[in-house]
């Protein structure tokens, strides 16, 4: 395991279901160069005192990244 890997898995099944929908819809996939194509399966870390939604891309199984901003926290 590499040193700079300090996430804090948070619990993203804490938020509300819509809130939980706006991310698993709103999506950016490096991969496709497409917004919006969706994630699944997603886990919320904290790393660098930022907090990540990860998902997989639905449509090419890749790894999509959500960023979220302090006002989301
Ligand atoms: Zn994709």
């Amino acid at each position: 395991m590499s040193t700079d890997d300090q996430r804090t898995v948070r619990d993203f099944l804490a938020r509300d279901e819509e809130e939980q929908q706006a991310f698993l819809d709103q999506t950016w996939c490096d991969n496709c160069q497409v917004a919006d194509l969706g994630m699944h399966t997603p886990i919320e870390y904290l790393l660098d005192g930022t907090v990540f939604v990860e998902g997989t891309c639905k449509k090419c199984g890749g790894q999509v990244f959500t960023e979220l901003t302090d006002d989301d926290l």
